[in-house]
């Protein structure tokens, strides 16, 4: 359930909406209270409260308007917010913002290498990742590798030239961070922090981006095997501490078989764009780990009305310390990037003919 308040409240109404709450919901419930669009909201599980009690509470003086959301997953549902949420990248020093979301946006391309390797690689990459029309820049400083003896990133040398490729090329950048006392350093550098499939039920790590004070997006990519009402309930966890700029990013989900590297579930995206107002992004590199089929799955991924793309490039992908697999060519992208414009054109007709029939 999710209440409103009034623009203006005073004190007093405020105490008494508390006590209020105190009494309906008991001790063991936890209430949230946040800002949502600029207004202050109070976000509780409300499942269990009668309607006498539904009644009271938006009876009182504090009270704007009272939302009772079916789902566990509250302020991120579209039963509270219709229209979908558009959020904006960069700032005035890098030029106009980027938009990821909304209702009519172009979807976005995300494109660099999976790890930061050098300064030379990431400088010379994100040129090229720029010269082929994609719009943000993508980068491991931190790296999550299954095995502690893999490549494990630069560290904060990789947020340096990450900083450093901004800007050359004024792409602004998204990298990963894995703990939460990394966030505030991490948000210095990025303009959106990532938060990796094997980290998404780190629960402190999503309140620390929820709370980071430069108010960086977090783009929350989907774990290895979560369902997707865990995946709305760990957005939830950002958006109730404060944060509503979160993206979503399907990048595959474990399966049996051994021939893709995952399973791109690609009917997750319009499922998503019903229950929640987030925008949603494909990842067809991990969500697939076969550069041969990231052309296809990217195209098929804005058929299937995902908000942007998020691809991995390396300028020989052979010698990639990660994921060099999955990872296409600065050329191959450049097409991937000319084939999402048309993808996106033939969609935008394809509703316009809905609109019409
Ligand atoms: C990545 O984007 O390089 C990455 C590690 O992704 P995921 O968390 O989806 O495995
Ligand atoms: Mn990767």
């Amino acid at each position: 359930m999710i209440i409103t308040l009034q623009n203006q409240v005073s004190n007093e109404a405020r105490n008494q909406l508390e006590a209020l709450l105190g009494q309906v919901t008991g001790n063991l419930k936890r209430t949230v209270s946040t800002m949502m669009d600029e207004r202050e909201v109070i976000v509780l599980d409300g499942s269990r409260l009668d309607k006498q009690a539904l009644a009271t509470i938006s009876q009182q003086d504090a009270v704007e308007r009272v939302v009772e959301v079916k789902t566990q997953y509250q302020l991120v549902s579209r039963a509270f917010k219709d229209e979908r949420s558009r959020i904006e990248i960069g700032d005035a020093e890098n030029g106009q913002p980027i938009i990821i979301g909304g209702s009519n946006a172009t979807p976005v391309v995300i494109a660099g290498p999976c790890a930061v390797e050098g300064r030379e690689q990431l400088l010379s990459t994100a040129t090229a990742v720029k010269a082929a029309g994609a719009q943000i820049l993508r980068g491991g400083a931190f790296k999550p590798r299954t095995s502690p003896y893999q490549f494990q990133g630069l560290g904060i040398e990789g947020l340096h030239y990450l900083k450093e490729a901004r800007e050359l090329t004024g792409l602004p950048v998204i990298t990963e961070v894995m703990e939460p006392e990394m966030v505030e350093v991490v948000a210095e550098y990025a303009n959106i922090l990532q938060i990796g499939s094997r980290n998404m039920q780190n629960f402190p790590l999503l309140y620390a981006a929820g709370r980071n004070s430069f108010h960086r997006p977090v783009m929350l990519k989907r774990g290895l095997s979560a369902t997707i009402e865990e995946w709305l309930l760990a957005a939830e966890y950002i958006v109730s501490a404060g944060n509503p700029y979160v993206i979503l990013c399907e990048r595959g989900i474990r399966s049996f078989d051994t021939q893709t590297r995952n399973l791109l579930d690609l009917s997750c995206v319009p499922l998503l764009h019903e229950l929640t107002h987030l925008p949603v992004v494909v990842d067809p590199s991990h969500g697939t780990g076969r550069r041969e089929l990231v052309p296809t799955m990217s195209r098929a991924g804005i058929a299937a009305g995902a908000d942007g793309l998020i691809l991995e490039v390396h300028p020989d992908p052979n010698s990639a310390l990660c994921d060099g697999r999955q990872s296409i060519t600065p050329d191959q992208l450049k097409s991937v990037v000319r084939e999402a414009q048309l993808m996106n054109t033939l969609m935008e007709r394809v509703a316009e003919h809905t609109h019409v029939a």
